[in-house]
């Protein structure tokens, strides 16, 4: 019984999984491609070294491409993804990090806010204040 509706059922899952697929394999694209000057700011330099802060202990320190095995041509964004799985703390010795927030009162950056609820009542702790609006 019911066997004119299980039809359409089976083919939902298979249009589901393709899709996916098709959006994985782009990721992979994107990512895979270093994309060499790209549109817009072919001037812009890449970024050198990041502020980042550490995610066991929020210790703030930078790091340099060299120093998680980025090379000086690559994508600001892979740089980012690199160096949030590969940096070390020279604090605690973790690895894994989140990028630093920069505040946007006195400049200065900070270890980001752990959750959207803490971060509506996050002052910063260099100046003492909102670090969001200038
Ligand atoms: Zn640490
Ligand atoms: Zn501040």
């Amino acid at each position: 019984m019911a066997n004119g509706s299980e039809r359409g059922w089976k083919q939902n899952p298979i249009i589901g999984i393709a899709a996916i697929a098709v959006l994985v394999i782009a990721l992979v694209l994107i990512l895979s491609r270093v994309r060499c000057g790209g549109g817009g700011g072919a001037t812009a330099e890449p970024t050198a070294k990041l502020t980042v802060a550490c995610a066991a202990c929020q210790h703030l320190y930078e790091v340099g491409r060299a120093d998680i095995g980025c090379s000086p041509t690559d994508d600001d964004e892979i740089f980012r993804v690199k160096a949030m799985q590969e940096a070390k703390c020279p604090k605690c010795g973790h690895k894994g990090a989140v990028i630093a927030f920069t505040c946007k009162k006195c400049g200065k950056p900070f270890a980001p806010p752990q959750s959207s609820k803490a971060s509506k009542d996050f002052k910063c702790p260099h100046c003492g204040k909102s670090p969001w609006l200038k």
